[in-house]
């Protein structure tokens, strides 16, 4: 999500295994790893502009490949990488399972190709997670853990919000949608320094419905950001499947985190420290959508937020930077948070520092150490029940976004 544009996720499929060995053992030195946090520079480019971007510094989609199949051979007792789609451009859109809990939580990252500190993030909290360690142990037999890095590959080839894809590519596989006006989310002018004019695309992270069934419909186009998307795209369509399977598996997906980036200069409350990063754990009016209603937790997704909080927090101060709470005035039931809050997942935004035309790599290792201790976090109070036992009025006490 950007806070300023308002604008937040199968079949069987096969398996990595087995795939790419001789690769992997070449890549045993793979990612960089985190650096410790840092004060923020001063001179932070706060414009619209497109800059250096730093994209070459975060991790492709075949690296991404590279990481995973490497991972899978490595740890292949625990680790369980399978494709669970395809992107419009034919790129493998893969799901990395590891632990053996009762409870899912589900995590997505890079559905907005330009948002890309969550990828590293979740690569880094896989080689944690399956670690021949006790402690990678006791976690795994607390939760399951599911995670689809890097969920619209396209977007992130781009290094864009939108994925790559025409509404005549849309209209080709539905045909039903002939002669219905382009989806409100379509790009297909000029947009923060991309070319959509040339090649367009859509905000996938408008694209979910609450009724996870639904197939599209022309009267329900061209819709609005206040109303359900359609799942139109393949890449949401991936993760619709998997948030199915995973229902039918679990009886519940307890938990889904979505990991995004943010303007790079929004400001606290004081007006004096930067936000590193915004929290938020609503995203929908319910009260609007009561027809898809199917469970709706908000206290539990305040709950999950706090645990994050809680645990990027020490005594009211962050070693991470300053942290918020994210915009609460939303509704969008359109994104894959709203969509499955209202299927009863407890659900979590967050929302780190600067997308790439903005903030390029810089501070890229706080970032990702930021989001991965707070995925440690929401892990560890599911994993043991301690989220139950936080007091969810508290959420209202984070510090707010100026
Ligand atoms: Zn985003």
């Amino acid at each position: 999500m950007t806070r300023r544009n308002r604008t937040a996720y199968g079949a069987a499929t096969p398996k990595l295994a087995g795939v790419g060995l001789a690769v992997a053992a070449l890549l045993v030195a793979s990612l960089p790893v985190a650096t410790p946090a840092a004060a923020q520079p001063a001179n932070a480019h706060c414009g619209t502009s497109t800059g250096d971007t730093g994209s070459s510094s975060w991790t492709s989609h075949a690296e991404l490949g590279q990481e995973l199949r490497r991972l899978q051979a490595q740890r292949s007792d625990v680790l369980d990488v399978t494709q669970i789609g395809t992107s419009n451009r034919g790129r493998e859109i893969w799901a990395a399972r590891t632990g053996t809990g009762p409870k899912v939580v589900l995590v997505t990252s890079e559905i907005h190709g330009n948002e890309k500190t969550g990828t590293d993030a979740v690569l880094s909290l896989l080689r944690d997670m399956t670690a021949g360690t006790p402690a990678a142990e006791r976690l795994r037999s607390l939760v399951t853990l599911v995670a689809v890095p890097k969920m619209n590959p396209d977007a992130a080839e781009l290094d864009r919000r939108g994925n790559d894809r025409t509404w005549a590519e849309v209209v080709a596989e539905f045909p039903q949608l002939a002669g219905a006006r382009p989806a409100w989310n379509y790009y297909n002018q000029p947009r923060t320094g991309d070319d959509y004019a040339t090649r367009p695309g859509f905000d996938v992270n408008r694209d979910y419905h609450p009724d996870l069934d639904y197939v599209p419909r022309a009267e329900d186009f061209p819709g609005s950001s206040s109303e359900a998307g359609w799942y139109i795209h393949p890449e949401s369509r991936a993760v619709r499947d998997l948030y199915k399977s995973l229902r039918a598996e679990f009886g519940a997906v307890d938990t889904y985190v979505d990991l995004h980036h943010q303007g790079p200069c929004d400001l606290d409350e004081s007006g004096e420290n930067q936000v590193t990063m915004s929290l938020s754990g609503k995203f929908v009016d319910v009260e609007n959508h009561q027809e898809y209603n199917k469970g709706y937790r908000l206290d539990y997704s305040k709950q999950l937020t706090l645990a994050a909080y809680d645990g990027l927090s020490v005594r009211g101060q962050s070693p991470f930077g300053s942290l918020t709470l994210y915009p609460q005035d939303i509704d969008l039931p359109g994104t894959g948070l709203g969509s499955f809050a209202l299927n009863g997942s407890g659900t979590v935004l967050f929302e780190v520092r600067g997308q790439t035309q903005t903030w390029g790599a810089k501070q890229r290792g706080q970032l990702i150490q930021t989001v991965e201790k707070g995925l440690d976090a929401i892990i560890e109070a599911v994993g043991t029940g301690a989220v139950n036992q936080i007091d969810p009025t508290r959420y209202d006490d984070i510090p707010e976004t100026q």
